[in-house]
């Protein structure tokens, strides 16, 4: 590729991706400093296309960036005013009381929201500073300067042939060069794992762990409809299979998130997280609540779940990881996008203050120690050890003594120190002959839903002519390795369908790559246990267009 000659253009600082730390940096980049030049890249078709987060938004990030973000009219327009948590078995459920919790697990002040239009809107915001927004622009590549540090990236490349090399109808792409790069591309950013690697940032941190997060809107009977009531639930179907749950928040207008998330370090390769999603509806209590309703769309998206000790380093020459990049998530709160606005905010103040400095491409480190140190650090140390207990101990004990930890934490102390999370979510899983097969009922097509169905709610599309985006290291691996060791966990791992053994008589297995089908939620970049699926970024514009997701 080094060969191929683009034109480049200078900024101040290019920041990759649109999301809530992405926008929040260049947001804030200009609050500092209007004369700044300032780009945001974003490779879905419009900001908040790819934006998966039907959340419950904690507003401090927000507070801090546009403290008059209600008058400036940014759609936070649902309260929470109730909040439920249950233990579900198959048949009933136990309400779980809201005073032992601690106080950091309580949402009176947050709001539910479509992130998807709290992006929009900040884009409006950050454009109305001179921020240049580029939305169908996918960054590929990464640009090194002469002494290895990060000097911009590749954007825009499109058409190329199917082989992945340069054809008659290739568009190069455009370099962008910044004084600094952020990359802002949310969990397992393809740039990001690039500059973890290259400067081995996760050194000295433990391994990342990851969750993988299903998603429908349903609109429902406006009988059953609560406004700002949050839902979270444990427990069934997953039981002793995995980790995770479900979440049920009511937005306006009758519609309802309605969530699952299974943790991905699950050991047995047969689980199929879809198909627990589909299950989980069919509990009495989810039921009832659908019941009468339609779903309205679809959608999945990694979360990152490692928390305080996983954090990389988030600097290194010329660039800096912001938000889900570097992975912010409150586990138990399951909130990261506050986290992900306050790590824009100090990653802009720390550029900001180097640029007039005269410094350029260095390491930000300013940055690095508010994340580890200011509100970010202490929203994730108190809940640390929530996950590895998790693991380790399973649901009930992990529920207890994550609770005891959190108080004693929110009081300044722990008595299990730092716990590490041991094995990667790729390295968890075990040989297939370890572990019995699970049954799951078929979709009712009322509640539940097959796939492929449910992925056209994703309004997901890549050019068919384009060269796959999911790249494997060593084509032989599936069907070689992954099919005898693991009965090829990709066929139902994957939340679209992606990938499928094709097994005819008389014929060698085939591994099948549906890519056209992939919603970006890059849960075979973690999860193959050979780790051998590489997710790349696909040409701009293509992939889901999540509507208020
Ligand atoms: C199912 C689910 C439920 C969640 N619920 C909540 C909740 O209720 N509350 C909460 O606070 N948090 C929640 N989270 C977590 C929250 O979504 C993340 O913490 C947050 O999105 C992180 O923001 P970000 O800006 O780092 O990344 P993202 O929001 O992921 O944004 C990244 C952006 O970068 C773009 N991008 C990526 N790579 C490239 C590239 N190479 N070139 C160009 N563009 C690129 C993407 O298209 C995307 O628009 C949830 C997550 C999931 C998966």
């Amino acid at each position: 590729m080094s060969e191929i000659e683009r034109e480049a253009m200078e900024y101040d600082v290019v920041i990759v991706g649109a999301g809530p730390a992405g926008l929040s940096a260049a947001i804030r980049l200009k609050q500092n400093d209007p004369d700044l030049e300032v780009v945001v890249l974003e490779k879905g078709s419009e900001v908040g296309a790819h934006i998966l987060s039907g959340a419950v938004l904690d507003p401090c990030g927000l507070d801090k960036l546009i403290p008059d973000w209600k008058e400036k009219g940014a759609p936070l327009n649902t309260p929470v005013k109730e909040d439920n948590f249950y233990m579900l078995g198959e048949g009933g459920e136990i309400r779980v009381p809201n005073w032992p919790m601690p106080p950091l697990m309580n949402n009176h002040g947050n709001y539910i929201v479509s992130m998807g239009n709290v992006c929009r809107w900040m884009a409006e915001q950050a454009e109305a500073l001179g921020v240049e927004i580029f939305p169908g622009m996918a960054c590929s590549e990464l640009v090194y300067g002469a002494g290895g540090e990060v000097k911009g990236v590749v954007a825009g490349v499109f058409g190329l042939e199917e082989d992945g090399s340069y054809g008659p109808n290739t568009e190069p792409g455009m370099e962008l060069h910044g004084k600094y790069v952020f990359l802002s591309e949310g969990v397992r950013g393809s740039l990001a794992k690039e500059v973890i690697a290259k400067y081995d940032l996760q050194k000295g941190h433990q391994p990342q762990k990851f969750g993988l997060g299903m998603k429908e809107i349903w609109e429902i009977d406006p009988a059953k409809h609560k406004e700002g009531t949050v839902t979270h639930t444990m427990g069934w179907p997953l039981g002793s299979n995995a980790g995770g749950g479900s979440f049920i928040y009511h937005l306006e207008n009758n519609q309802v998130y309605v969530g699952f998330v299974v943790h991905l370090n699950y050991k047995n390769p047969h689980l199929y997280p879809y198909m627990e999603f589909q299950r989980f509806k069919h509990h009495p209590m989810v039921a009832e609540l659908l019941k009468g309703g339609k779903r309205v769309a679809y959608g999945a998206r990694a979360i990152s779940e490692g928390g305080f000790q996983s954090m990389p380093k988030m600097v290194a020459p010329g660039v800096a990881l912001l938000g889900c990049s570097v992975g912010m998530v409150n586990v138990p709160r399951i909130k990261g996008n506050h986290n992900a606005m306050l790590s824009g905010i100090a990653a802009a103040d720390a550029a900001a203050a180097a640029l007039k400095d005269g410094r350029a491409a260095d390491e930000l480190s300013a940055y690095e120690e508010e994340v580890r140190k200011g509100a970010i650090g202490k929203d994730l140390k108190k809940v640390r050890n929530v996950k590895p207990m998790w693991s380790k101990w399973g649901l009930l004990p992990s529920l207890a003594l994550g609770g005891l930890d959190m108080w004693t934490n929110t009081l300044g102390f722990s008595l299990f120190g730092t716990m590490g999370h041991g094995k990667t979510d790729a390295q968890a899983t075990e040989p297939a002959d370890k572990h019995k097969k699970i049954d799951y009922p078929k979709p009712d097509g009322k509640l539940s839903f097959d796939r492929l169905t449910n992925v056209s709610f994703a309004m997901t599309n890549h050019e068919e002519s384009q060269p796959c985006h999911l790249r494997l290291k060593d084509a032989s691996v599936p069907v070689s390795v992954n099919l005898p060791k693991y009965d090829e966990p990709a066929q139902r791992y994957c939340p679209a369908g992606v990938y499928e053994v094709v097994e005819e008589e008389g014929k060698e297995p085939r591994f099948v790559i549906n890519f056209q089908n992939c919603v970006h939620c890059k849960t075979c970049d973690i999860k193959d246990p050979s780790q051998n699926i590489n997710w790349v970024t696909p040409q701009g514009g293509d992939g889901p267009n999540y509507p208020n997701m």
